[in-house]
């Protein structure tokens, strides 16, 4: 990259800390971003004109609020809760809730930001949200979680609507947790709506939406090495995560003739060089989301080996597919990785490859798929329960599952067209631009607002 550009991508980095200082992991979305868009918007100087990436990172809406509750004991807590609404140039605001002690206002104004990009990527008409609490759901009881949700709904219900705001799952929202924030808003708003997405299959939920972002990045996956005339079929892949992205990874991935040979929580991973089948994973689904168990239980079971404490990168692979959480993967992991042979990254997670590790991917020239494309197959979905809950139609599994397959496939050629430079496919480039230009165009037409 010119130096010209260099300083450029400097100076609007120092402008955007400045402004959110602390948000770590928001100024790593947004460099990444930007690191791509400087160079397109100089070649595009309407963009400049109108002040779109001064806009874009901006939210236009930060909602944080109080979330109290009584626990089994009687005793009140006291958590936080927050919708950050970030961009509605093409649709209503759409992202997903995250529960987990870790989350505060950077971590979800990463989330939102990489929303945006990744919903018009979609082709879908989505704006970009996200939202959460540091509310941790592991070890509580399930009237626990009802209270938190009901006492979190209570404020957020305000804010979202059917064509204004629609949440869905994320890190510690599956189908319990959404049926209770869904039951909540109901009772307050007194109306059956598509305002949350995740829902059960009974009350307005969508055939495919908790298999879809699994199986989108293998679907992405599977478009990367058509590129170079290859396929999953007898890969060896490595998943982190035992979670709602990990499992259908893994489910898809073993359908398409790949072994899956690790998955992961945080307390470490499991490594089974037999290959994950249906049974086995059959088997982590129960443990993870019915009794909400560890991933060790997993090797006890079936006498693979657990590695507490470490992550996944180590194991010999030809694909990886981090379905855990952000920075799950880092410099050293990355050099692991290509060292082993592993030339296919497909991102489940959002934003896990430190930029350390994406810069060693590109060095290497690997097919890399970063989440903002690879895993843009749970809000597709989403997108597609929102079409069916207008229509009050349901559309079959085959049917979800073919659109979910064809947006996959869209969204790798969005890549390619915006991504290629000679023989080799810039994914993060190509999904950076590609997801940007519909939204800014958007913004342009709809004036300075
Ligand atoms: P789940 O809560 O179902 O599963 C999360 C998994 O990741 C668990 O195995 C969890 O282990 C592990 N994990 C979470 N945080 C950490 C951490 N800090 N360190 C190590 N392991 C961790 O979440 P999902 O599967 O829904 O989400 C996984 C990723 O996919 C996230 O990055 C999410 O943003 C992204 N994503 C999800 C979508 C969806 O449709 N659900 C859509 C697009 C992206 P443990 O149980 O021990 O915490």
């Amino acid at each position: 990259m010119s130096n010209v550009y260099e300083q450029k991508i400097n100076d609007f980095m120092a402008k955007v800390i400045a402004k959110n200082p602390s948000e770590v992991e928001f100024h790593q979305a947004v460099h990444e971003v930007v690191e791509s868009i400087i160079p397109f918007i100089d070649e595009n100087p309407q963009y400049a004109d109108a002040k779109i990436l001064d806009r874009i990172v901006e939210p236009e809406r930060v909602l944080m609020f109080r979330v109290p509750w009584l626990d089994d004991k009687g005793e009140v807590q006291v958590n936080r809760g927050f919708r950050i609404e970030m961009n509605s140039a093409i649709g209503p605001y759409k992202g997903g809730l995250r529960f987990h002690p870790t989350v505060n206002l950077g971590i979800l104004k990463f989330l939102a930001f990489e929303q945006v990009f990744k919903n018009s990527l979609t082709t879908l008409p989505m704006g970009g949200g996200k939202g959460g609490s540091d509310f941790d759901p592991k070890g509580k009881s399930d009237n626990e979680v009802m209270r938190f949700t009901q006492s979190f709904m209570a404020e957020l219900f305000r804010h979202i609507g059917p064509n204004t705001d629609v949440p869905a799952g994320d890190i510690g929202v599956g189908g319990r947790e959404i049926g209770f924030l869904f039951g909540m808003y109901k009772k307050l708003r007194n109306e059956f709506t598509g305002v949350l997405t995740g829902k059960g299959i009974e009350w307005g939920g969508s055939l495919i939406r908790p298999e879809a972002t699994g199986y989108g990045t293998v679907y992405f996956a599977e478009e990367m090495l058509k590129t170079r005339g290859d396929s999953m079929k007898g890969k060896v892949c490595t998943i982190s995560g035992s979670g709602n992205v990990a499992q259908y990874a893994c489910e898809k991935a073993t359908e398409f003739g790949a072994k899956v040979v690790t998955l992961s929580d945080s307390s470490g991973y499991i490594y089974d060089k037999d290959g994950i089948d249906a049974e086995k994973l059959a088997f982590v689904m129960e443990l993870k989301n019915v009794k909400r168990g560890r991933i060790k239980e997993y090797a006890d079971k079936y006498g693979a080996d657990f590695f507490p404490g470490k992550r996944p990168w180590e194991v010999k692979c030809d694909v990886a597919m981090p379905c855990a959480t952000q920075n799950e993967v880092n410099e050293e992991e990355a050099k692991m990785l290509m060292e082993n042979g592993c030339f296919v990254v497909s991102e489940g997670a959002n934003m896990p490859s430190s930029p350390e590790a994406i810069t060693v991917y590109q060095n290497a020239k690997i097919l890399y798929g970063l989440g903002k494309a690879a895993n843009a197959g749970g809000v597709a979905v989403s997108g597609l329960e929102m079409s069916q809950n207008s229509m009050r139609f349901g559309w079959t599994r085959e049917e979800v599952n073919e659109k979910l397959h064809q947006i996959m496939k869209d969204i790798h050629s969005t890549c390619v067209e915006w991504g290629k430079e000679g023989d080799y496919i810039d994914y993060v480039k190509g999904a950076n631009i590609g997801g940007f230009v519909k939204v800014a165009d958007a913004m342009i037409a709809q004036g300075v607002v």
